[in-house]
């Protein structure tokens, strides 16, 4: 976490740095207003104006612009940064550090076959979580029987096993392509982190009507309250292009309070985008 914070400190000082020329400033606000335009050559560099711009992209950036063309320039960067671009399952990358808080799990990122976190703790029903994570789940659960909501955890830690036999039986019932829109594989789950929850409202209940957690007053206030907890949508609405899922207003992820808080304050709806604007640019 300490190299986490150097790096979140390094870019918010080249944030910082360019506000003292009025021209940079001027073009970094234009950039940001007129997302699609790239074509229009701006008066600063792309990395002037885009702190987490990476020459060798280049051209990926301008695939994936034109790929999706209402997607604004700086997400676009991150989520090139973030290898959103490569094809899912395409390149795997073995993660070096598995019980980071802010580890990154997903179709290309992925946990080694035998990683187990060694503080998982019970949460009751049998399930577990990581302590941390647990601590701030229950925290976050008395806050919110305080205000009348009421949450219920239907699934946490997984093991890679467990996850195996997930993906192989949706797939062998349902085929490929919709076990791949419905699990993740063995080593590519979070629930393999023990950082992952599955919230609904209602206990002992199954995932079709957990999509009905989304109309739910408890969905709208963790929505607007998780990140002080730590807690963020993983998989939302508008992104199912990029994290390759359905929909799961279910699944929560532990990021930590100051990560999600960040995201929450900037507009970051994925976690990939946080990556590929503080983690995974030029100042890494
Ligand atoms: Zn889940």
């Amino acid at each position: 976490m300490k190299r986490l914070t150097a790096v979140i400190l390094t870019v918010l000082a080249l944030f910082a740095a360019p506000a003292n020329t009025a021209g940079a400033a001027t073009s970094a606000a234009s950039g940001t207003a007129s997302s699609s335009t790239s074509t229009t050559a701006p008066s600063s560099t792309p990395a002037e104006t885009y702190p987490h711009y990476l020459e060798e992209n280049q051209t990926r950036y301008a695939t994936y612009q034109a790929q999706n063309p209402s997607l604004p320039y700086d997400k676009v960067i991150a989520f090139v940064n973030a290898n959103v671009d490569k094809g899912f399952y395409s390149i795997i990358t073995m993660v070096s550090e598995p019980a980071a808080i802010n580890v990154l799990i997903n179709k290309n990122f992925a946990l080694p076959r035998d990683y187990e976190p060694d503080d998982l703790v019970h949460i009751g029903s049998g399930f577990r979580l990581r302590a941390e994570a647990a601590e701030q789940l229950t925290k976050m659960k008395t806050d919110m029987n305080d205000l009348g909501y009421r949450i219920y955890v239907m699934s946490a830690y997984r093991t890679y096993q467990t996850q195996y036999y997930k993906y192989e039986n949706g797939a062998k019932n349902y085929g490929i392509a919709f076990a791949d829109r419905q699990y993740a594989r063995p080593g590519h789950s979070e629930h393999q982190t023990g950082l992952a929850v599955d919230i609904a409202q209602r206990t002992n209940i199954q995932t079709m009507s957990q999509a009905r957690f989304e109309n739910t007053s408890e969905f709208a206030w963790l929505n607007d309250n998780a990140h002080k907890y730590g807690f963020i949508l993983r998989y939302p609405k508008e992104y199912t292009d990029i994290h390759g899922f359905i929909y799961e207003p279910w699944h929560w992820r532990y990021v930590g309070v100051d990560i999600a808080t960040t995201m929450h304050n900037e507009g970051i709806a994925m976690l990939e985008e946080y990556y590929g604007r503080y983690i995974f640019s030029r100042n890494s």
